[in-house]
């Protein structure tokens, strides 16, 4: 029997993760549905146990449904545990566990898809919600030497630092305008800003010359890709990041891990025509 599963969101219809379920699934045999749900904002809860009922497997949730995936979640791994914030639900038949893939996925594109290692760096994380929760503590464990987090709302990034236990890597949490002086080799964008084709006020001078600027947004260039591009910094958004994450998501619920560059080939084919 097919195994049902689905990404709950609102809004949701820009959704690639479908699209790239069905190409994982036909990659490696496994008989797997994906759809995409858009979730009332008070009926996340309602949504998830009425999929339970029905026989579903698993979700993966997006925006703005992490926190409460966190809170729904009977038990979590270790790094959704971290983040605060859950992106996929494994319905067991006694229960259900939360994880957050997010930081996976980004961690690998950086690594692997882009051959850029984050140990030593110094890297600047853009917004404090989240998805930069998500990516925190990953990102940590890949021990650059220096992780400043720059949000809009400063308490939130500076609530984010405080949680954090000592590490080898030095940590600041600050707002956008000090950061004048700084200067980073990874620039991450983890802010909605791109939603609305919001520039960011963060000075240009925050990017290494041949520095490595992030933008988890994808499917168009935004103003921070263009900012970063203009300082001679390589501009990339986020779309091996959501497949990555995507394929992390895949091996928890079926055990198999998925190629992930042709899917990616595939999502940019699609993004651009
Ligand atoms: P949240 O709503 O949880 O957080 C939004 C963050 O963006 C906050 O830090 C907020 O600041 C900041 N922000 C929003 N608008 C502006 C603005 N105009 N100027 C400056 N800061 C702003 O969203 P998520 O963290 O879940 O998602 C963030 C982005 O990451 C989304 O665009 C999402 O699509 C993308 N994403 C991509 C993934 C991928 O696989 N490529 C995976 C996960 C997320 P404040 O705290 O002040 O409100």
């Amino acid at each position: 029997m097919t195994d049902r599963y689905a990404v709950l969101g609102n809004p949701i219809a820009h959704s690639k993760s479908p699209l790239i379920h069905a190409a994982f699934s036909s990659q490696t045999g496994q008989d797997i549905h994906y759809e995409r749900i858009l979730v009332p904002l008070d009926g996340f809860e309602a949504t998830v146990r009425e999929l339970i009922t029905q026989g579903y497997r698993g979700v993966n949730v997006t925006v703005p449904f992490k926190f409460e995936a966190f809170r729904l979640a009977d038990e979590t791994t270790l790094r959704a545990g971290d983040a605060g914030a859950v992106n996929t639900l494994i319905f067991n038949q006694t229960n259900v566990v939360g994880d957050n893939t997010d930081g996976a996925g980004l961690v690998r594109d950086i690594e692997v898809n882009l051959n850029r290692p984050i140990q030593a760096q110094r890297v600047l994380l853009l917004g404090a919600g989240g998805a930069a929760e998500g990516v925190l503590h990953p990102l940590l464990e890949r021990k650059p030497s220096l992780l400043v987090i720059a949000n809009r709302t400063l308490e939130k990034a500076q609530t984010m630092i405080a949680k954090r236990p000592t590490s080898d890597t030095e940590l600041a949490g600050c707002a956008f305008n000090d950061l004048s002086g700084q200067q980073f080799d990874i620039v991450i964008n983890a802010t909605s800003a791109g939603l609305t084709n919001a520039a960011l006020p963060i000075p240009p001078t925050v990017y290494a010359a041949d520095g490595l600027a992030y933008d988890m947004m994808y499917g168009h260039d935004t103003p921070f890709m263009q900012q970063a591009r203009e300082t001679g910094a390589w501009a990339v958004d986020g779309l091996g990041m959501l497949v990555e994450q995507a394929a992390e998501a895949f091996y928890v619920w079926r055990g198999v891990r998925p190629e992930t560059i042709p899917v990616m080939t595939m999502v940019r084919s699609l993004l651009t025509c």
